[in-house]
């Protein structure tokens, strides 16, 4: 019955697109859908025909304000390198991270005004137009759920709405916004929030994606968790397990009172009598006194 119902749905999902496609041949898709796998095929082709569905906004930066991402989160690509955005060696003249007290939240990349500028991957452009601080500014919104972000242009090659292929001239670069001499100020997005495009890309002549499937934790969004200046140390998690197993976990400790019992010191710090115990190294039944110092793990 499932089986049934996502085959239905992937000849939906095909009418639309061989009638977006008009060069497509359903049928030849249909096997190539079906001897692979069937549930990336499917998802792959309704991202296609929804990026521009949800929050297309020319105009706002962020339209994703409302939107709570949880982490970690999962980055999938079906290539495994990027277009480079210049067309010649990439030189990081700043990383993501911490700069003169502020979130530096992309990498500038050096060149000179008037180099060509392209897209990293497939996509549809979101915004290309004049934004406060980044100046020229093209937004690319790819399939996989990325926008990436090329700044301080200083003239725009597409306009909004254009669907670009990986490669697709985007601009020229220059220093328009606030910029500190030219460079491209590159950032990647996921729904509004930053990553460190290093903990996805390789920015070295290769143009490597580090891995076809990356797990993102809270500190690869956060700018002040890395420095501008250097290269964090980068460990690509590459399962969910992986990725929660990474997460440092809070701990403290509680000093046992009169009255207390296992159970009420875990209903006390919410959590389980299980953790307490396996944190601890002790068994349900252990004797506890008082003044006895317990690590509480959240
Ligand atoms: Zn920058």
């Amino acid at each position: 019955m499932k089986l049934l119902f996502s085959s239905i749905l992937i000849l939906l999902s095909l009418n639309l697109y061989a009638q977006k496609h008009k060069n497509l041949n359903p049928v030849a898709y249909y096997i190539l859908v079906d001897s692979t796998n069937t549930k990336t095929s499917n998802d792959s082709l309704s991202l296609e025909l929804d990026i521009k569905k949800d929050f297309w906004n020319h105009t706002v930066y962020n339209p994703y304000k409302e939107v709570t991402v949880t982490f970690p989160l999962k980055i999938a690509f079906t290539d495994s390198t990027y277009f480079s955005p210049i067309g010649k060696d990439k030189v990081v003249t700043s990383r993501y991270g911490w700069r003169r007290g502020r979130a530096h939240n992309g990498i500038d990349i050096d060149l000179i005004t008037g180099d060509s500028i392209f897209s990293m991957f497939d996509g549809i452009v979101r915004m290309a137009r004049y934004t406060r601080g980044h100046g020229r500014t093209v937004v690319v919104r790819h399939y996989n759920g990325l926008e990436t972000v090329y700044a301080h242009l200083s003239k725009y090659g597409v306009k909004e709405n254009d669907t670009v292929s990986r490669g697709s001239y985007l601009g020229k670069g220059g220093v328009s916004g606030n910029a500190r001499g030219s460079h491209l100020h590159l950032v990647v997005n996921y729904k509004g929030i930053p990553i460190n495009p290093e903990y996805l890309f390789e920015f070295n002549e290769e143009n490597k994606i580090r891995s076809s499937e990356l797990w993102v934790t809270k500190k690869w969004t956060q700018a002040i968790a890395h420095n501008s200046k250097r290269q964090s140390k980068i460990k690509p998690l590459l399962t969910e397990e992986e990725a929660i197993a990474s997460l440092v976990k809070e701990r403290s400790v509680y000093i046992v009172k009169s009255g207390d019992t296992l159970s009420r010191i875990s209903k006390l710090n919410n959590i389980t009598i299980a953790s307490l115990c396996k944190v601890n190294a002790i068994k349900r039944n252990s004797v506890i006194r008082i003044g006895q110092k317990l690590v509480i793990e959240k």
